[in-house]
């Protein structure tokens, strides 16, 4: 029985382990590496191993950077079941076909330069008919329900609390004359998020891989973005100005829906809320088909009045023509995308308003170095717009961050709760992150850790080092 790394080593993106257990080889995760070029060059190297020859594919969530070279896998030859909740396949659905989207839009842009450069043709890494294969090959589980996917191979998927559908899975392997648990942590949600329930606690396993994106890193816990938020709306009713929150499609959104109606509950919120972004939409529908995987309190929410994603004040904008019309609108708030405003309609709508003093900009995530986003955020007074210099009047706000992820000292309150297991391998996390949980994990629970190297095979039977 082996284990290998090909992706989320040393840094946060392109998460994927190969598996082999008897007969069976498969995968845990095919992500796609996302940052600069030089991650996204990866997109297209060769897999470690042969997709034709891959069993199945067990899915921890859906976001891009666990599942974004599904189709391209698909593409390749695969054609196995993929295991993933049932939430995790209907946003796969869409996030995967979003993202083939923009991986046409983007070849098409490249082939344009390389014709008129006079070389060859650009190809996309995938097509939306490769991402069009993918929804036939998932099989839907459900959470705490072990299920036996080979022999040998058994597999729960216990809820992560990260986003919507997202599991951490447990494996118990068993090949002749030994046996192994492991579990992989997927991406652990923070405790407390609207919507999603808290991340499931296990106290056993033999080897856990583990993430450690926050591992050097605290969120700061003072403020409450719904008051923070319900303060920003009465300042722009007072100015007459628009609202406008750049936020990421699945998750953020939703989130900003649930703050929202809260503040609309508490009689705060006279202004008409417009979320502009097809993605959105879309995410939002699959959110209503998945209540069961809520907390409690947002089950609730639904029950009363079915109201979390419908209140009156909230209004969903799909095609271009209607896009278009909020420019006219005054007194409004816009939830768009991308969250880091370096695509996507929130650039018209940031274009429309950023030039306008009684207009608010909220940013409500973490904004990569080079994006829009982030230039507000550290305070550019000039801006460029679809090529148009914006001067920036409005006024912007940043909210406390709201985080999927698990900061330093909450995975390691997740991971005190196991008994030590025998290795505990570090992903998806930039080495001084990985290198700090390393460190405590080491210190204060008496793990033995490994950084995990890209390509690196663990055995699973005892102690790899
Ligand atoms: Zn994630
Ligand atoms: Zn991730």
């Amino acid at each position: 029985m082996d284990l290998q790394v090909c992706g989320a080593a040393r840094e946060v993106t392109g998460s994927c382990y190969w598996l082999h257990v008897g007969t069976a080889s498969f995968l845990v995760d095919c992500g796609m590496h996302q940052g600069g070029d030089k991650e996204e060059a990866l997109n297209s190297a060769p897999f470690p191993f042969d997709p034709r020859a891959i069993d199945f594919l067990l899915l921890t969530h859906a976001h891009i950077d666990h599942s974004g070279l599904i189709p391209r896998l698909v593409r390749e030859g695969f054609s196995g079941p993929i295991y993933a909740t049932s939430a995790t396949c209907d946003l796969a659905e869409i996030m995967l076909l979003d993202s083939a989207h923009i991986q046409e839009s983007e070849a098409e842009w490249r082939d344009r330069k390389a014709r008129r450069a006079g070389r060859g043709v650009e190809e996309p890494l995938y097509t939306q008919e490769d991402a069009r294969r993918v929804p036939a090959l998932c099989k839907a589980v459900e959470y705490d329900r072990p299920i036996d996917v080979a022999p040998g191979v058994a597999v729960v998927f216990h809820d992560a609390g990260h986003i919507l559908g997202s599991a951490f899975l447990e494996l118990r392997l068993e090949e002749p004359g030994q046996k192994a648990m492991v579990l992989f942590s997927g991406d652990v949600g923070q405790p407390d998020q609207p919507i999603i329930r808290d991340p499931e606690i296990v106290d056993k396993t033999d080897y856990l891989i583990m993430e450690s994106t926050y591992g050097d890193r605290e969120h700061p816990h003072d403020g409450h973005p719904r008051e923070e938020l319900a303060e920003i709306l009465k300042e722009a009713r007072r100015t007459g100005g628009n609202v406008i929150i750049p936020a990421f499609a699945v998750g953020r959104t939703q989130e900003l829906l649930f703050f929202l109606r809260e503040i609309s509950d508490a009689h705060q919120l006279d202004m008409p809320v417009y979320v502009d972004s097809p993605l959105a939409v879309r995410a939002t529908e699959v959110y209503r088909r998945h209540r069961d995987d809520f907390d409690e309190e947002s089950q609730k929410m639904f029950a009363e009045d079915g109201g979390l994603f419908d209140w009156p004040q909230l209004h969903y904008t799909t095609s271009a023509d209607e896009s278009r019309a909020l420019n006219d609108k005054r007194g409004i708030v816009i939830i768009s995308a991308s969250g880091m405003a370096d695509a996507g309609r929130i650039k018209h709508h940031l274009k429309h308003n950023l030039w306008r003093p009684e207009a608010h900009v909220v940013i409500v995530g973490f904004q990569a170095q080079d994006t829009l986003g982030r230039r507000l955020l550290e305070g550019d007074k000039r801006v460029r717009i679809f090529g148009e210099e914006i001067a920036v009047k409005a006024h912007i706000h940043e909210l406390s961050e709201l985080s999927a992820h698990a900061d330093q000292s909450q995975l390691v309150s997740w991971a005190s709760h196991f008994k030590p297991p025998r290795l505990t391998i570090l992903t998806h996390g930039e080495l001084h992150a990985a290198m700090t949980l390393e460190r405590i994990l080491e210190e204060r629970l008496i793990f033995t850790v490994v950084i995990a190297e890209k390509g690196e095979v663990f055995e699973l039977k005892e102690v790899a080092r």
